[in-house]
């Protein structure tokens, strides 16, 4: 047997029933299988697949907290260190009720390539508790995030793992948590990204995933003869990564026509209302429905289906596996050209394998929605120096550490054959960095 084969059944036989680890562990040694098989003998002796698929630390932690009206509720918390060879552990924290190990698992480890990717020195983690902060109060959630920090301090520091957001932790949430480490700890550093813009954060950082994946999706049609200006632009989400996301393809010339929740969706043909969509998600946090019933001309439909949208370039910025193999076969039948990530693993296996081989293009989103974690590593840049970088100094550096990625990505397809495999590409580019460092630093 392989040895890729031989280690995706150990993470099988090692991690029962974390359907999502298993499946990010697949689609990452399956791609690496050119570059395994090329150095097998001395991968081998090392153990080097093993000591990649298996994480530095795993904690989990019990998350007790005081509802408004005095009950208690009991969250479970995690944090997985995945990988510190190239950096300290970085990576965001996630609050929803599907929260799971298995989940932080393939949210950690996908993490270990994509801030490889960046060039940055970050290694990779990713934590969260399946608290859902949805419906309740600010004082709910303060109570929460500080019942959450005070076990997570003792494992986190500004040189050794520092957390940011992801689905459920936006600012107000990583506010609460900043000031709990800073009481506990007494110390006033950057172990936390995505912080306010009053206590050290960095500008463009609310902006940087959605921003990044647009700059990205435009190197990627650039080098294929095209450009995402007059495209029809589908995307799903309403948050972070959906609303920038949006905001950036308009400046661009696209039009994004839709954007979901988890309730459902809206198709405005007159292309989104970035700032109607700020105003409910952001500032009202009510649900798609008051978009509708503002916008004149939009329709909003209860469930699923964003995906049957006629449109050019499909951006899924909601979360993982909400695009599967049918999904994708409208997108072709509507003529669609190019699927961006921004979402982590938003594609299924095999809707990613049908949208390469009928002819479209694919950026996964460990390359093409790395520019939050970049921004966040320009943040710990920032709090080191004790300095405030303006707006556009930050812009034109994730405008070129995008670049650089689908420039690492490509090149490393074209050098093992798979041209125009930006998954395979990212991977590899990824990994040898990774397998690089973690050779130099021995057996540990
Ligand atoms: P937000 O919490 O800001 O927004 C998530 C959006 O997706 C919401 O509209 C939410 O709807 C929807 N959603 C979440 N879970 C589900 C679900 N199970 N089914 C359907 N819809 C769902 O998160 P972000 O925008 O920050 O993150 C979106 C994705 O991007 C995630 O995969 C995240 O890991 C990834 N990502 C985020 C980065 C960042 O910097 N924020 C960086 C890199 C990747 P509702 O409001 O109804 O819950």
């Amino acid at each position: 047997m392989s040895y890729v084969d031989e280690v995706l059944e150990r993470v099988i036989a090692q991690n029962p029933a974390q359907p999502e680890f298993h499946q990010a562990a697949k689609e990452v040694l399956e791609s690496l299988r050119p570059v395994i098989e090329a150095n097998e003998a001395e991968y081998r002796r090392d153990a080097l697949l093993e000591r990649l698929t298996t994480p530095e630390r795993q904690l989990l932690f019990r998350v007790p907290w005081v509802d408004d009206k005095g009950q208690v509720h009991v969250n479970n918390g995690y944090r997985v260190q995945f990988n510190s060879a190239i950096g300290p552990y970085k990576g965001g924290l996630r609050f929803h009720p599907s929260v799971n190990l298995s989940i932080i698992k393939f949210l950690g480890f996908e993490q270990v390539f994509k801030n490889s990717l960046t060039g940055l020195p970050i290694g990779g983690g990713k934590g969260g508790a399946d608290f859902d902060p949805k419906g309740r109060s600010d004082r709910e959630v303060m109570a929460f995030c500080q019942s959450f920090m005070q076990e997570l301090y003792r494992h986190i520091g500004a040189d050794t793992d520092v957390p940011a957001g992801d689905i459920g932790v936006g600012g107000r949430e990583i506010g609460y948590l900043y000031g709990t480490y800073k009481r506990i700890t007494g110390l006033y550093e950057g172990v936390l990204t995505g912080k306010g813009l009053t206590y050290g954060g960095s500008l463009a950082r609310t902006q940087a995933t959605g921003y990044g994946l647009v700059y990205f999706a435009e190197e990627m049609l650039r080098a294929n003869g095209t450009s995402l200006k007059d495209k029809t632009v589908a995307v799903s989400g309403a948050g972070n990564v959906a609303i920038y996301a949006i905001e950036k393809a308009q400046q661009l010339g696209a039009k994004p026509v839709t954007c979901t929740d988890s309730n459902g969706w809206i198709y405005d043909p007159d292309g989104i209302d970035v700032a109607l969509l700020k105003e409910v998600k952001e500032v009202k946090r009510a649900r798609l429905t008051e978009y509708a019933a503002q916008k004149p001309g939009a329709v909003y439909h209860e469930g699923k289906g964003v995906w049957t949208t006629k449109c050019d370039v499909a951006m899924p910025c909601a979360t993982q596996n909400e695009l599967n193999l049918d999904d994708a076969k409208a997108l072709k039948a509507n003529g669609c050209m190019a699927v961006c990530e921004g979402a982590n693993m938003p594609t299924t296996l095999e809707a990613t394998q049908y949208i390469q081989a009928n002819g479209m293009l694919f950026s996964p989103g460990k390359a093409s929605n790395a520019g939050g974690v970049a921004t966040s590593a320009l943040e710990m840049s920032q709090n080191s120096e004790r300095l405030s970088w303006t707006f556009e100094e930050v812009d034109v550096k994730l405008q070129s550490i995008m670049a650089n990625i689908f420039r690492s990505a490509d090149a490393a397809a074209k050098k093992y054959g798979m041209d125009g495999n930006y998954v395979a590409g990212a991977n590899i580019a990824g990994f040898l960095k990774v397998a690089e460092a973690m050779k130099a630093q021995g057996i540990v």
